[in-house]
């Protein structure tokens, strides 16, 4: 699609009045180990309940070695909010663990070595990369990006994998590590996955509307 650069200027201006995602405010502490526990926590739950886990479990527990040492109970208690949390705290003791035992307890920074962790997908991985270590060389896309991206009709894809690949074709290598910001920010408030808000979209002239059969 030609007009990726002109939606992702719209989309930049749109976004200001809005605070960062958690995910992506985790980047200024460049801490990949906050970063990656952050997106555990984010998964099938809203940023809001996001924020408010990181924040119980982060002022308690911020390396390894304290998650670790965390009582499951207390760790499940304090991520309470995220949803799944007894899951969510297994994995998070495992991939602890596994930092400590393989890692010298820190997170590794090459996509292969953080997906070999059990718990650990392609999309946390990603995340945990550009955001935790500032590395552009991919485009963490979750389900917000994933849909955005095939109603615009910018990719024609089935899954997130798909649509990933297929963004890095076409989208500017600049606009790579922010593509993924403007997109949850949209998804969250006007491309919102179950029924858009097309009638206030700034970049309604752009899109294609793909799959969108109801809207308001
Ligand atoms: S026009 Fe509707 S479907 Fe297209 S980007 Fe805007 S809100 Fe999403």
């Amino acid at each position: 699609m030609k007009n990726i650069t002109k939606v992702i200027s719209i989309l930049k201006k749109w976004s200001k009045p809005y605070g960062l995602p958690t995910l992506r405010s985790t980047h200024k502490e460049k801490n990949p180990f906050k970063t990656l526990i952050a997106c555990l926590l984010s998964l099938r739950t809203q940023d809001s309940n996001t924020r408010k886990a990181t924040d119980a479990l982060f002022s308690v527990a911020d390396t390894p070695e304290k998650i670790l040492k965390l009582p499951q109970k207390k760790l499940e208690k304090l991520i309470f909010s995220s949803g799944y949390y007894r899951n969510k705290a297994k994995t998070i003791k495992h991939v602890s663990k596994v930092l400590l035992q393989d890692h010298s307890g820190k997170v590794p920074s090459s996509l292969d070595d953080l997906m070999k962790i059990k718990g650990i997908g392609r999309k946390t991985a990603t995340i945990t990369r550009t955001f935790g270590f500032g590395k552009s060389d991919s485009i963490p896309t979750d389900v917000h990006v994933h849909v955005i991206a095939n109603r615009l009709g910018l990719v024609k894809a089935k899954n997130p994998e798909q649509t990933e690949q297929q963004l890095m074709k076409i989208v500017p290598r600049k606009y790579w590590f922010e593509l993924n910001t403007l997109f949850v920010l949209f998804g969250k408030h006007i491309c919102i996955t179950m029924s858009p808000f097309c009638s206030r979209c700034p970049i309604r002239k752009y899109c294609l509307r793909i799959g969108v059969k109801r809207s308001r």
